[in-house]
């Protein structure tokens, strides 16, 4: 019988993505057995999370500032806008270092499943964005999934007669592939590929 506490930690743990039960009592006896080295950088990090972090009003990057880094580098193409479900896919894009122009981020996906619909992701701000002028090419970088290619239709019929060109990943990408799970390489070369919608 663990103690009201480690049950506590672990119930809430256990609600991250990838964790279950199991895996959230074993980081939690991990995090015990090493209360004085581990714990303190992460109890930092979290208080950075809860006091320092804060969602960009403009792509919804999660950054210390809003704007944040990459819509306040001026060194940026404004003209090309990537259009991603989350922010780990932001990130991902980012790293590749191929994409030097502006984010976008939906905050997920259309799902009937799930009951996640058009209004629920931010495509209004992105139809405001675009709406604006500046923007020539809108790169949809939905996942592989069927989700992910039905959310990116939907933007791309949401986005006719705007006069932006649409272009989205080439189909090089796995199916099911996730952006944040792929390497540079594939994401790269998905990049590079990139075709018009329709
Ligand atoms: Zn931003």
């Amino acid at each position: 019988m663990a103690s009201q506490e480690i049950e506590a930690l672990a119930g809430a743990l256990a609600r991250l993505p990838g964790l279950g039960p199991r895996s959230a009592r074993r980081a939690v006896l991990w995090l015990i057995k090493r209360r004085e080295s581990a714990l303190p950088a992460l109890l930092e990090a979290l208080a950075d999370l809860q006091d320092r972090l804060v969602e960009c009003d403009i792509c919804g990057n999660v950054d210390t500032a809003s704007p944040c880094a990459i819509c306040s580098d001026t060194r940026r193409d404004a003209r090309a806008l990537c259009v991603v479900e989350d922010v780990a896919d932001l990130w991902a894009l980012d790293r590749a270092r191929l994409f030097t122009g502006h984010y976008h981020v939906l905050g997920g996906r259309l799902s009937a499943l799930d009951g996640v619909r058009p209004e629920d992701l931010s495509i209004d701000r992105l139809l405001s964005r675009v709406g604006r002028g500046g923007i020539d090419e809108v790169v949809l970088a939905m996942n592989a999934t069927l989700e992910g290619q039905t959310t990116a239709h939907y933007i791309a019929e949401r986005l006719e007669g705007s006069h932006v060109r649409v272009t989205q990943l080439a189909h090089g990408l796995p199916v099911g592939g996730e952006l944040d799970y792929l390497d540079e390489g594939t994401l790269a070369q998905a990049l590079r590929a990139r075709r018009p919608v329709g």
